[in-house]
């Protein structure tokens, strides 16, 4: 599967890094965890998992990560953040407003599925990636308010934007790392071998 570049780093600070890497393996393709800001430089991708965006911007704040990660997409490495990864890459954060690294031009309101809805399973489409419908995952799940012109919508589901993209940097509000659907996670990967 690698045609030559670099592994894809998962980024492991917290969340469902492991369901990722655990992804990355199925399909083959050379991953490694990154928990350090210099551990940028042996990846050439970056996956943003799913967990709690507040306590990896924590993180992000004390150890440099977040520059790091701003700097790691300048030079045109691509970076899939998912659900709160998503929210991470937000130019606009809602619900409540907070730190963003601002690479990706969407206004994302967290948790606006409400509280009841804590998870669910549902049928989307990404028509671009694949003809059949896709199983997506939705856990304490952001939506997607506002798409800049630049931003292309791939995934759709119940009519909201659920998979998005800006030049190196993908974006899902769901998680297509708890499927056994690889297509997210292998587009991702043909981005790596442009
Ligand atoms: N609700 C979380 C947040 O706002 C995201 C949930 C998730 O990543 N599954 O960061």
């Amino acid at each position: 599967m690698n045609n030559g570049h670099k592994p894809i780093g998962v980024l492991a600070i917290q969340g469902d890094f492991a369901m990722h890497a655990k992804m990355l393996e199925r399909i083959g393709e050379p991953h490694k965890l990154v928990k350090q800001a210099s551990e940028l430089a042996e990846v050439g991708g970056l996956i943003m998992p799913g967990g709690e965006s507040t306590t990896m911007l924590k993180f992000f704040s004390k150890e440099g990560m977040g520059k790091a990660i701003r700097d790691f997409v300048t030079v045109g490495r691509p970076v899939f953040g998912t659900c709160a990864g998503a929210i991470l890459l937000a130019k606009e954060v809602l619900n409540p407003t907070q730190e963003k690294l601002g690479l990706l031009d969407i206004t994302i309101e967290r948790n606006a599925y409400g509280r009841q809805v804590d998870s669910s399973v549902r049928q989307g489409e990404c028509p671009e990636l694949v003809s059949r419908p896709v199983e997506m995952v939705f856990i304490r799940a952001p939506i997607i308010r506002r798409v800049g012109e630049s931003v292309r919508v791939l995934g759709r589901c119940d009519g909201l934007p659920v998979l998005v993209e800006q030049g190196d940097v993908l974006a899902a509000t769901f998680h297509p790392e708890l499927t056994e659907d690889e297509t997210v996670h292998r587009y991702f990967i043909s981005k790596l071998n442009h």
